[in-house]
């Protein structure tokens, strides 16, 4: 007989994992699927701002992830290929952690708290409809096996073969930009997140835990193609272009073996929900790594929508308004740092705007200040 769950969340990444948590520490039958085996690395900044240590609070995570010890983050600073220089100081600290270690810490805590959180579960199709209920598909080893949910959330991230099973029209566009990370030993660069910017791209640097530095950057996909498609050769190449990151590399060792890469990267905006499945986190909408946002914005969608969801599941709240209203919060929420994000964006990748720009906010503070405070949540706790 097929398996009946409450809700099937499709993706353990921290919005998946989130949701799952909130659902099932509430009493909900919760399956969550995950394609990934963890721990995995995975590209991202690793930078966590500062309102995702409430989230991990009420989660009921942040004494685990707090024993790691991650560095307390509590500045970001911004450099152009012409020396220009922005420091801004965040309100109040966030973490560096690897995703190695926060991905799996969030995806057992799930577990733990009562969700069937399996992993090596790639889910490959999702039929049905909030009025109907869903079945839902999912491959695990060579083996196929599905279950039914009477809401299915989509977490699936940025882009994903489900994407294609839901036809979703953002698939069809150009996204031509890519991004690498690697984790490097080299010169301490304080509580400080920093971003430097290339021709083409810009390059973040972050300390976790361990004393280990994340480099992690986003280009334009013709500086990869311009140095051969070779990664090693850009950082090699293109990254000491920027002064203040010439001088870390020349004291900086790679620590992995190779670099991360991904491409057709698709800031555009997407549906937040698709046949009535709920997307969460960048399955819904990817915000600039610039902002370093992308993950609590995914804990944010997962803490909105587990109410609204368990009000359907206990009969208060119609299959209808449920839609309504996580779209109509998720777009208040979210859709002016998203905005804001698309506009900067183009700045970090040309040198004389990004000199030009930098300098503007030295000059005029509250416009940096109102940058940082745009772009993501306020924040609810600095117990760190
Ligand atoms: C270059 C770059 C740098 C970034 N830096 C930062 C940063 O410093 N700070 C920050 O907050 N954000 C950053 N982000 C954004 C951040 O990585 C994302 O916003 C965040 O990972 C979103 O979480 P998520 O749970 O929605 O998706 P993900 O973390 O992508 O998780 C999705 C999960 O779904 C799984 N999955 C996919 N398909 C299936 C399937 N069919 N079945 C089951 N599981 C599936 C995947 O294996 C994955 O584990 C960056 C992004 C980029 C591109």
């Amino acid at each position: 007989m097929t398996r009946q769950y409450d809700v099937i969340v499709a993706g353990g990444g921290p919005a998946g994992s989130a949701a799952a948590t909130l659902l099932a520490r509430a009493g909900a039958s919760v399956l969550l699927l995950e394609a990934a085996t963890l721990p995995h690395d995975k590209l991202c900044g690793e930078f966590l701002s500062p309102e995702t240590v409430g989230v991990f609070q009420r989660l009921g995570v942040w004494p685990a992830i707090d024993a790691l010890a991650p560095p307390r983050l509590t500045a970001a600073r911004i450099t152009a290929r012409d020396g220009a220089r922005w420091d801004a100081p965040f309100p109040a600290p966030g973490i560096g952690l690897s995703r190695y270690a926060l991905d799996k810490l969030l995806f057992d805590h799930a577990g733990q708290v009562g969700a069937d959180a399996r992993q090596a579960a790639r889910v490959t199709g999702v039929v049905g409809s909030l009025a109907e209920g869903f079945g839902v598909t999912w491959q695990a080893g060579n083996r196929a096996h599905a279950a039914e949910a009477r809401v299915v959330l989509g977490a699936w991230g940025k882009r994903a073969n489900l994407d294609r099973t839901l036809g979703r029209t953002f698939l069809s566009l150009d996204h031509p930009t890519f991004a690498l990370k690697a984790h490097y030993h080299g010169p301490p660069i304080g509580r400080r997140v920093e971003l430097h910017g290339f021709d083409g791209g810009y390059c973040g640097l972050a300390e976790i835990e361990g004393g280990r530095i994340n480099l992690c950057l986003l280009a334009e996909t013709r500086v990869l193609h311009a140095c051969g498609g070779d990664p090693a050769r850009l950082a090699a190449e293109v990254l000491p272009t920027n002064p203040a990151l010439a001088a870390w590399l020349a004291h900086a060792a790679r620590i992995h073996d190779r670099f991360l890469a991904i491409s057709q990267i698709p800031f555009v905006r997407k549906a937040v929900v698709e046949n009535d499945v709920l997307m969460l986190g960048d399955a819904a909408g990817l915000i600039s790594p610039l902002a370093g946002n992308g993950m609590a914005m995914g804990l944010a969608a997962a803490e909105m929508v587990a109410p609204l969801v368990l009000d359907t599941l206990a009969g208060r709240r119609a299959a209808a308004s449920l839609k309504a209203t996580f779209s109509r919060q998720w777009h208040a929420h979210f859709d002016r740092r998203l905005r804001l994000g698309r506009l900067a964006q183009p700045l970090m990748l040309r040198p004389t705007m990004l000199g030009l720009g930098l300098r503007a906010l030295r000059l005029v503070p509250p416009l940096g200040a109102a940058l940082v405070a745009n772009t993501r949540d306020s924040y609810v706790t600095s117990e760190t």
